[in-house]
């Protein structure tokens, strides 16, 4: 899968992606004078032999960093640099992710960072990661807000290797499905109805989740393609993200998964789409075991100031992204009243 960014690269999805290291990417291996890889430290405990297995040939450095978004800190970030400086590291070195989104967050913001940016590659560990590894974001937070800190930085490559994804723990399963569900929304009725017919993560072949990994890589792609820098079309990415974010910053990010605030989100703005699938959706969500009651206990006023704070918001007005149909988003403008009368029936569709 190619992405036609500024600096355009190619994603690579299957068991084995790392077998390229000594094939198409020996000549980016080998002209640098170091190697450093940043490891989220759980990811590293389980896999970094296997990944070290396929980096016989080179002097590889490594750093292992917090597990998850306990990494996305200044003093990781500073960490990072003291490690590669300590590692004599020039602007000719390679720094490689290993980890989610949140690794590749913070290694990304490294990279585009260290002598004004080394080439970096991407080695995604989680569902979610289809995501995070494609549009070239990267951040850190800021004890004031989520992601404040950060560039857009492309990677020379994603080696995305499915077998990795077998040890995932279910939460992290859900999170990650519920943004492939989102690119299924916001860009096809026939993938979308082969997601709501799953009934439980765990029966999907590797192949299968392959394939949606694919297509959600190449709708996020296409969007980013089109947007690289967040005018337009990339808005829609944000389906189901306006309550998402608000019940993040409500109960505390840690609380609730991305994915499953997404889930969530997803459920009012069909809802506000008064979209026919809504029904399904909220069966499927139930079936995996994504846990929807929780908003039966969060007033809609408890979450209002935080969707007021929205980046699509502007002067008290709600904006959502919402569906025409499947495949057909756009952004509306959805008076206070409104928003609150669908949290209300939402509720009361999710007992
Ligand atoms: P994560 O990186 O926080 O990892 C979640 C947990 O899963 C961690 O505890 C990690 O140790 C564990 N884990 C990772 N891979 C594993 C594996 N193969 N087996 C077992 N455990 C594993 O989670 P994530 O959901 O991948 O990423 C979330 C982050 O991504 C957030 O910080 C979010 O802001 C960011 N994000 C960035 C973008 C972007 O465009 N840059 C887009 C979406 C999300
Ligand atoms: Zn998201």
């Amino acid at each position: 899968l190619r992405v036609e960014a500024d600096h355009p690269y190619t994603v690579h999805i299957g068991a084995g992606a790392f077998g390229l290291f000594a094939n198409e990417y020996r000549p980016l291996l080998d002209a640098a004078d170091r190697i450093v890889v940043i490891a989220d430290e759980q990811v590293a405990e389980l896999h970094l032999q296997y990944l070290l297995d396929f980096l016989k040939e080179w002097d590889v450095r490594v750093l292992t960093v917090p597990s998850g978004e306990a990494a996305k800190s200044v003093e990781t970030f500073m960490a990072c640099h003291s490690f590669l400086l300590s590692e004599n590291c020039s602007r000719n070195s390679l720094l490689m992710a290993f980890g989610g989104g949140a690794t590749g967050d913070v290694a990304g913001f490294v990279a585009s960072t260290f002598m004004r940016g080394i080439p970096f590659i991407q080695l995604p560990t989680t569902i979610l990661a289809h995501d995070s590894a494609v549009g070239g974001k990267t951040a850190i937070n800021h004890e004031l807000g989520k992601n404040m800190i950060g560039t857009f930085y492309q990677p020379k490559a994603v080696l995305y290797d499915s077998k990795l994804l077998e040890t995932l723990p279910p939460g992290e399963v859900r999170s990650g499905m519920a943004e492939v569900i989102k690119h299924a929304f916001i860009s096809n009725a026939t993938w979308l109805e082969e997601l709501l017919a799953i009934r439980d993560f765990k029966d999907m072949a590797q192949e299968e989740l392959n394939q949606h990994l694919e297509k959600g890589i190449a709708v996020k792609a296409a969007i980013v393609e089109e947007d690289e820098f967040e005018g337009g079309v990339r808005k829609y990415l944000n389906f189901g993200h306006t309550l998402a974010h608000a019940l993040e910053g409500h109960l505390g990010y840690g609380n609730l998964t991305h994915g499953e605030a997404v889930v969530l989100g997803m459920s009012y703005a069909l809802l506000l789409s008064e979209h026919e699938k809504l029904d399904d959706y909220i069966r499927w969500a139930h079936e995996n075991g994504y846990p929807l009651h929780i908003v039966k206990d969060i007033r809609f006023d408890a979450l209002l100031p935080y969707m007021k704070k929205d980046k699509k918001s502007s002067q008290g007005i709600l904006n959502f992204v919402l569906l025409k149909q499947t495949g057909m988003p756009f952004v509306e403008k959805v008076e206070e009243q409104r928003a609150r009368s669908a949290y209300e029936k939402l509720i009361l569709q999710i007992e």
